[in-house]
């Protein structure tokens, strides 16, 4: 059985229905691959379910950086920042064609959130804690050099810069790496796999199996396990609702959006973190043609499912846009695609979603469910280490715990940076032969490492069955999707495993009906299951588009 797709799907679930698995944990985002993944190096046999699509909630939905969080110390949040610093490096190390190093550059303005004095000693704080190496600690710049840098910056307000260094990932991509090490390591995973309510022993009263929904086939499991996790992000509470113990802290979501315009239309030479005009920072981050442009901040209240920016979203993130670099005269025409997702925060009395720790929380209830919230895609490891280490001494384990640090992300994986340089260079000449080019290259590097390769292979196989080059790439990378990363829907396609849907739309509206043609006619899917998965690619791209409407 294919361990990494859902072309066997329905014989690996009757399989699972027979196992006692050490470990179930719900929620296939950040949260729970990593935990998937350090309690399956751990020895645990693990079970990962999601009931969508993998990094389909929150974990596909953020700014995609890998951050220390540089407001935090404002927050006095000294313990979060240092972790997170620290952990850019090692998550780099594991992964270096998915997360990348990104200059930042901290404009200082007239009225600003920072004095000039204040980012200095600010960000060289941030650069200690982080144990940051000398070559890539901050630089403070006066106002010409800081145009010099950034050229579209507003002259009339700006007093000074300073530099620094972060890192960029694809949010979803990570995720989808992790869960894919964690199968590596004998971990089984399902997305569309909905848990529907726990079975508890007569006696303790612990959980011992629970009852899953598989969305595709439209059938019912139970699975028996000896502890469960909950990594649910925004639905925690749900699952603690059914557990019967949603009690004291709750959840408290606010959401957050971004939007995304033509590179064009905002050509900045590296992200920048700004002030807007209330005292708020946003990040504007060039990615392979486009810049995106977010966040914003609000307590959210409807459906986790249903989340989206809205026009008030865009217009504030487009004025503060304008505010910083007055010449590119933004509008809501220029939007191309958004995105909204919400942080899983812990509510605390008196205090607005921007001033929320974001630190993560655990809970624990009488019937064993272990429910962890909170926190940062940044700190996906460390989160998992605590849980795996708090699942071994509840096990009554005794052996020393095997940390994630040396865990690499990809199958055949790259040495450093300057490596993936050479590979995706290397890849460019290849690509330019099928008539792609350097931004092709670049995406295929990001997304798959040196399992481009197996897509580069297959581009030869079908080269004679297309013309258009960009059909022939779309078309293998589904196959590999198919083939390797459990793809089983159009959106997970589109959106999860290429990011297409936020980063080049009009790609998606173009190709979506071959890809459609070819998903069915691999996954053996019905027509009635096509037009479903149409309509919510539909339903997507409109929400995708819906904040540029005034
Ligand atoms: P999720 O990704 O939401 O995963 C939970 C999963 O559980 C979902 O996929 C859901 O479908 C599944 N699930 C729910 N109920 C069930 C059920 N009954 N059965 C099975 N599955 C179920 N962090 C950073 O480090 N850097 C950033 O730049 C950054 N930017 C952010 C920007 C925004 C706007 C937001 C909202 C967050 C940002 N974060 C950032 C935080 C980070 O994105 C989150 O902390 C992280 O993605 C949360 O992941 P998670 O796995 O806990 O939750």
């Amino acid at each position: 059985m294919n361990k990494y797709s859902n072309l066997d799907r329905k014989d690996r679930l009757i399989q699972s229905a027979s196992e006692v698995y050490d470990l179930v944990v719900i929620g296939g985002g950040v949260t729970g691959a990593g935990i998937a993944l350090d309690a399956s190096l751990n020895g645990f046999k693990t079970l990962l379910i999601e009931k969508s699509d993998f990094a389909s909630g929150t974990s596909s939905r953020s700014t995609k950086l890998i951050h220390g969080g540089l407001r935090y110390l404002k927050q006095l949040e000294f313990g979060l920042v240092k972790e997170s610093g620290l952990e850019r490096a090692i998550v780099h190390k594991l992964a270096p064609h998915l997360v990348h190093p990104e200059k930042m550059l901290l404009p200082i303005v007239k009225k600003g959130s920072f004095s000039k004095l204040a980012a200095s000693f600010a960000i060289s704080i941030y650069d200690f804690l982080a144990k940051v190496e000398d070559e890539d600690k901050k630089k403070n710049f006066n106002k010409a050099k800081t145009l010099n840098l950034e050229p579209l910056l507003n002259p009339t307000i700006l007093k000074a810069g300073v530099q620094y260094s972060e890192y960029r990932t694809d949010d979803a991509r990570l995720t989808m790496a992790l869960i894919n090490s964690a199968v590596n390591l004998g971990c089984d995973a399902y997305n569309y796999l909905c848990v529907e309510s726990f079975n508890y022993d007569s006696d303790s009263d612990q959980i011992k199996s629970l009852n899953v929904n598989d969305e595709i086939n439209n059938e019912t499991y139970t699975i028996n396990c000896k502890q469960v996790v909950s990594a649910a992000g925004p639905w925690v509470d749900q699952l603690r609702r059914k557990d019967g113990s949603l009690t004291g802290k709750r959840l408290r979501p606010s959401k957050g959006s971004h939007i995304v315009v033509p590179y064009e239309k905002l050509p900045l030479y590296q992200s920048v973190y700004f002030d807007d005009f209330k005292g708020r920072m946003i990040f504007a981050i060039p990615r392979l043609g486009v810049t995106y442009i977010g966040t914003t901040d609000e307590n959210y209240e409807g459906d986790p499912d249903k989340v989206f920016c809205s026009v008030e979203e865009a217009s504030y993130l487009l004025d503060a846009a304008n505010h910083i670099f007055p010449d590119i005269s933004l509008s809501h025409d220029d939007i191309v695609s958004s995105w909204a997702g919400l942080r899983p925060l812990i509510h605390e009395e008196g205090k607005s979603p921007t001033e929320l720790s974001r630190k993560d929380e655990t809970f624990i209830s009488k019937s064993g469910l272990i429910s962890i919230a909170g926190g940062k895609l940044t700190g996906y490891r460390k989160m998992a280490e605590r849980i795996v280490k708090l699942l071994m001494e509840r096990a009554g384990q005794e052996n020393v715990h095997q940390s994630t640090e040396h865990t690499e992300l990809s199958r055949d994986g790259f040495l450093n940076y300057t490596e993936v340089i050479e590979y995706r260079n290397n890849l460019e000449e290849r690509l330019a032969i099928f008539g792609l080019n350097q931004l092709d290259a670049a995406h295929l590097v990001q997304c798959y490492g040196r399992d481009s390769e197996w897509i580069v292979g297959k581009m030869n196989e079908l080269q004679s069955s297309y013309e258009d080059p960009y059909e022939l790439l779309v078309i293998s990378e589904l196959d590999y999707t198919i083939e390797h990363e459990m793809t089983i829907h159009l959106l997970d396609f589109f959106n999860r495993r290429t990011g297409r849907l936020y980063f080049k739309l009009d790609d998606v509206i173009k190709y979506k009906t071959i890809v459609s043609n070819r998903l069915a006619e691999r996954l053996n899917l019905s027509e009635s299951q096509m037009k479903k998965q149409s309509e919510e690619l539909e339903e997507a791209i409109t929400h995708c588009l819906a904040c540029k409407h005034l």
